[in-house]
């Protein structure tokens, strides 16, 4: 058996085709082109390509956008005041912090006050909150990105075993939070967590967001399993990331896998910009003034 593939690099191309369509009617209908405002703090090459490509993909569906870079040595109050600039500038509708930040900056309490309307990033206290309680926020992208990727290739969720590697702030919680919104049965794994294997072999939908390149191996997965891998390593003398997930092996036992890259990579760019318009479109809701 080889698994079939859960295509993100098409599917994140068939959302662009729709989101440049809903953009382009915005501009003709109220006049309005939304922008995405990024933050980058020191000079992190990751970050740096990172927010290269979100720049990149914004001029493919006709969304605006801005790079604020501060150097390393940014204090806190030089990273808040440009969030609150940023907050109260109507011609910004989604705002990026690109994570992570130099470690002598207090990050929580920097995303903190982002205004959950233009946290198109989904990673304030406010948005983070929201998926606890049900109200409506924007949901963190690589999260929201996996969701999406099941929700288009019709792979039911319900009922299911879920189990999650991993349990940061940016992917493990909210992913599992979505999946236990969705009425799967979820498990959340970590450094501590005691014989991984037995864990992994039980999940019917497995997501990998470890950050340790091929840590997850056919032998550990349940047959007919679905494996979403959301790792992007580097390994020293191989071309390109890798995943958290031994490809080659998970895919002789998985039924549906995503390859890294082309998987969930493509898909956390394609939310990003569909959370930016969204932003764009709820504030002529909210009838907030633009200056345009
Ligand atoms: P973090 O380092 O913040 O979290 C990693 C998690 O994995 C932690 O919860 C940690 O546990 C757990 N972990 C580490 N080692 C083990 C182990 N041996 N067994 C079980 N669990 C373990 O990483 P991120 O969540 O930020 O990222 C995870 C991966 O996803 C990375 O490869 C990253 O590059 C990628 N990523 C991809 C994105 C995309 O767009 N595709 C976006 C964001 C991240 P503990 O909490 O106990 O320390």
């Amino acid at each position: 058996m080889s698994a079939q593939i859960l295509d993100g690099q098409k599917t994140a191309r068939d959302i662009r085709a729709e989101i440049s369509q809903r953009v382009a009617a915005l501009k003709t209908a109220r006049g309005v082109t939304p922008r995405l405002a990024a933050v980058l703090v020191g000079d992190n090459p990751a970050s740096e390509a990172y927010v290269g490509m979100k720049e990149k993909a914004c001029g493919w569906v006709g969304i605006e956008s801005e790079t604020h870079r501060l150097p390393d040595t940014a204090t806190q109050e030089e990273v808040e005041s440009l969030i609150h600039r940023l907050n109260a500038d109507p011609r910004v509708h989604g705002i990026l912090i690109q994570h992570p930040l130099p470690r002598h900056l207090d990050e929580t309490r920097a995303l903190s006050l982002l205004a959950p309307d233009k946290d198109v990033d989904g990673i304030s206290r406010a948005s983070l909150g929201a998926l606890i309680t049900g109200e409506e926020a924007f949901i963190s992208c690589t999260p929201l990105g996996i969701i999406e990727l099941l929700d288009r290739y019709q792979i039911p969720i319900e009922g299911k075993r879920a189990v999650v590697v991993g349990r940061s702030i940016i992917l493990g919680k909210p992913v599992a939070l979505l999946l236990l919104n969705r009425h799967a049965t979820v498990t959340i794994c970590h450094s501590r967590t005691r014989d991984l294997p037995s864990v992994i072999r039980e999940a019917d939908i497995l997501v990998a967001a470890v950050g340790r390149a091929e840590m997850i191996t056919g032998a550990m997965i349940k047959p007919g399993a679905v494996v979403i891998d959301a790792g992007y390593n580097r390994v020293a003398g191989r071309r390109g990331d890798v995943g958290d997930v031994h490809f080659e092996s998970a895919r002789e036992v998985a039924a549906w896998i995503t390859p890294v890259p082309g998987g969930v990579g493509p898909m956390t760019i394609a939310m990003l910009l569909q959370n930016t318009l969204l932003a764009a479109e709820n504030s002529l809701r909210a009838d907030v003034p633009t200056d345009r």
